[in-house]
């Protein structure tokens, strides 16, 4: 190849770069750089691909299989360099490994690194005005035209709207004080990132406390990768220690990320990060304006982003010198993404500390078992807060047994939550109902003839969302008008709510306590992020008796009124049951919930409505004995080979044809290369068999911790005939759904 480009005639003797481009393959592309065209690895070009131009980025190494050698003279060229910061090559290394891992396409990992458009579309300068100071009175003044001159007489730069709209005057004003050179155009700057100061204020710490921050600081001074598990209850001041990190990061000159699960991005985090560095992180989440996307991404990638407070995806952002990253409440399964690259973002986290050689924070209340077992092996450091800021003992848990205390008819809340609430609403103190079910009820059937609503393109019930008065699938988005009467036996007024979700909690509470004032949490009533922040400020500010929520009411939110914390259905995340991790789930989630009681007085107390009050996460939530669960939950680990003593990888066929599904299900099965101590098990049908009309098959890949299982499942579907027309093979390395 290389002597075919030699017999070139000089002008045509051109450099070939390997671009990468964001679509679904695994390889580079070679393309010719024109003479008067300069890039560097990690630049964003614009090539020909196929029929269209499209953005890709220089690589520096060809990447895949280079296929057939192009004659060069038939190479395409590069169209341009875009005027974006280039990918650093930690990022182009971080791509490689993600990809490498999740068996994900390259080019798909990079599209993920470049989703902020807004960053690649060149920038719009935007216009204002300023006055032009010595300018001749212009010949006809009106009170207007005086207004206006009199606010732009200080100089400033504003738009022409905010302008007339100070003036109380229309833009045609201002644009005859333009014409008559009073003013002038003149572009907006862009706004800039503030910089985080790490000697904003100071915090005094506890001696327990201050242990823990001398050893992230440690951490942070060995300037090497390592990994922490900062590891406290709720209130113990897991956040103002990680600040220190980040503190002592700063100081050193680098950039600090902060994760968080999306629904914890509140505004009350983000005070308190101003508080203690002065000005508010640059923030990344799905609430972003594609300008505010753009602006942050590009900001990353120049450096003048300091502190990036996001949520996962916040991780493949172009840091060009990141000193640390500390993942908050690391146990949350929010961070496993199941759409496109499945990653989970708290092991990838792991992975980029370790390729940029920086220290890695994971805080919990409740640490995963993964990271538990790395914290007993010593692979991690263990960080321990010993106990609450406030001084005031955790919650008092009380199990209520259904069975012995059942709520009345056609009601959820037993009779001993009822009193305790009761109590607590007498003394002016908050209370708060956990039910992780959105809606009204899970199921609706007829009276009459027993007709049950489910999704036509789901094996799901519909759930009864009676605030918008429609029946929802909470798979697909299907949707309809909750019916007069039942559409098979046409009988009128036959239908009945089946089970309780939020909806009918809220509804039971406004019945039992009419004068209290109740706030329902939960994300489907409440339409974003940003209102979703104002929902809880106003909880905070003890504008609510009664709150009522799902699962977005576990994170992380300090609510200093709280005293009492009931959950109605303790057992509801134990039925997941080939979810192998379903009882440290529903472990993490009634101590975290139960853990927003008392936080500031000591007067917390929880209490979890169950059937099964034997069972090991109820007895160890009861007795807040954790260590008795995570030994326990671990000898199970460790006898069935589940993660993290086993590696695990789901495989998802689907296809609009059922017996299509299967037979192609079934095959790819067949086709699994033998290995000795790698199970496959399945195909099985999905548990929820079929999604949007598509029907779903699951075969599981379990290997020992040791096996490379993803050179085995390369080279199984590399043996796969080509999946064409509507089939779907998803790869799911690290599986956290079995749905
Ligand atoms: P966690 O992250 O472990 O839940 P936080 O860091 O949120 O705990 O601390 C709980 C509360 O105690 C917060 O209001 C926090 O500001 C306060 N707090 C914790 N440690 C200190 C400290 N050393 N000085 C002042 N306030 C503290
Ligand atoms: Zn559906």
């Amino acid at each position: 190849m290389d002597s075919l480009l030699d017999n070139l005639a000089p002008e045509t003797q051109l450099r070939r770069l390997p671009v990468l481009l964001p679509v679904a393959l695994d390889q580079t592309y070679d393309y010719l750089l024109p003479a008067d065209l300069a890039a560097r690895p990690g630049d964003f070009v614009l090539v020909p691909f196929g029929p269209q131009t499209r953005i890709g980025v220089v690589w520096d190494q060809a990447v895949g299989d280079p296929g057939k050698p192009i004659d060069p003279r038939k190479m395409k060229t590069i169209a341009g360099v875009l005027d974006v910061p280039p990918l650093p090559p930690a990022s182009l290394r971080f791509a490689e490994w993600t990809a490498k891992y999740t068996l994900a396409p390259l080019g798909m990992v990079v599209r993920m690194m470049m989703s902020a458009t807004a960053a690649f579309e060149p920038a719009k300068p935007r216009f204002g005005v300023s006055i032009v100071h010595g300018a001749a009175t212009p010949p006809r003044m009106t009170p207007a035209r005086e207004r206006a001159l009199a606010i732009a007489a200080d100089g400033l730069i504003r738009s022409k709207a905010t302008l007339a709209e100070e003036a109380a005057c229309t833009t045609g004003v201002i644009n005859g004080l333009v014409a008559s050179g009073n003013l002038v155009d003149v572009a907006i700057p862009e706004k800039i990132y503030p910089r985080p100061d790490p000697a904003a204020s100071v915090t005094t710490f506890t001696d327990d406390q201050a242990i823990a921050v001398q050893a992230l600081h440690a951490a942070v001074d060995g300037g090497n990768f390592s990994a922490s598990l900062l590891d406290g209850v709720t209130g113990s001041g897991k956040t103002e220690v990680y600040f220190e990190a980040v503190a002592r990061t700063l100081e050193k000159g680098h950039q600090a990320l902060i994760m968080l699960p999306e629904i914890a991005l509140t505004s009350q985090f983000l005070n308190r990060f101003h508080r203690r560095f002065g000005c508010q992180p640059v923030e990344w989440h799905s609430a972003l304006s594609p300008p505010e996307r753009g602006r942050a991404w590009r900001g990353v990638a120049t450096g003048e982003a300091r502190v990036v407070v996001g949520a996962r995806s916040a991780l493949y952002l172009p840091y060009t010198d990141l000193g640390v990253i500390v993942v908050d409440e690391e146990h949350d399964a929010g961070f496993k993404q199941d759409d496109r690259v499945h990653y989970q973002a708290r092991d990838m986290a792991v992975v980029r500390a370790n390729l940029g050689k920086f220290p890695i924070v994971l805080a919990s209340a409740t640490p995963s078992i993964e990271s538990h077992v790395n914290a007993r092996t010593g692979r991690y450091r263990h960080v321990h807060l010993p106990g609450r800021f406030s001084g005031t003992e955790l919650p008092e848990i009380t199990g209520i047994d259904l069975k012995k205390h059942p709520p009345e008819k056609g009601r959820w809340i037993s009779p001993v939550l009822l009193s305790a609430i009761t109590e607590t609403l007498a003394r002016g103190r908050q209370s708060l109902l956990f039910l992780n079910r959105r809606g009204y009820a899970p199921l609706t059937l007829c009276r009459s003839c027993g007709h049950r609503f489910e999704c036509p393109q789901c094996t799901a019930w519909l759930v009864e969302h009676r605030f918008r008065h429609r029946l929802n699938c909470h798979h697909c988005g299907f949707s309809l008008p909750i019916p007069e009467s039942c559409p098979k036996c046409g009988e009128a007024g036959s239908l009945v709510a089946c089970g309780p979700g939020v909806e009918r909690v809220a509804e039971e509470v406004a019945e039992l306590f009419p004068d209290a004032r109740r706030a329902i949490l939960s994300s489907d009533l409440i339409p974003s992020l940003v209102e979703m922040r104002e929902v809880i400020r106003s909880i905070e500010a003890g504008e609510a008796d009664i709150i009522i929520g799902t699962q977005i009411v576990a994170k992380g939110h300090h609510f200093p009124d709280l005293d009492t914390v009931g959950i109605v259905d303790g057992d509801l995340g134990l039925a997941m049951g080939a979810d192998p991790r379903a009882g440290e789930r529903t472990f993490q989630l009634l101590h975290q919930v139960t853990g927003r009681a008392g936080r500031t007085f000591a007067n917390g107390r929880g209490f979890v409505q169950t059937h099964l009050p034997d069972h090991p996460v109820m007895q160890a939530i009861i007795s807040g004995d954790r260590e008795a669960f995570l030994d326990h939950e671990i000898s199970n680990r460790q006898r069935g080979m589940l993660p993290p003593y086993g590696r695990l990888a789901a495989l998802v066929i689907s296809a609009r044809d059922k017996s299509l599904a299967e037979a192609f299900a079934r095959d790819v099965a067949r086709r699994a290369p033998a290995a000795e101590r790698i199970e496959v098990l399945g195909p099985a049908e999905a548990p929820i068999s079929i999604v949007r009309g598509r029907h779903r098959w699951r075969i599981l890949v379990k290997a020992p911790r040791e096996m490379d299982v993803q050179a085995y499942l390369r080279q199984w579907l590399d043996s796969l005939p080509p999946i064409k027309g509507d089939l779907r093979l998803q790869v799911d390395i690290d599986p956290y759904s079995f749905l």
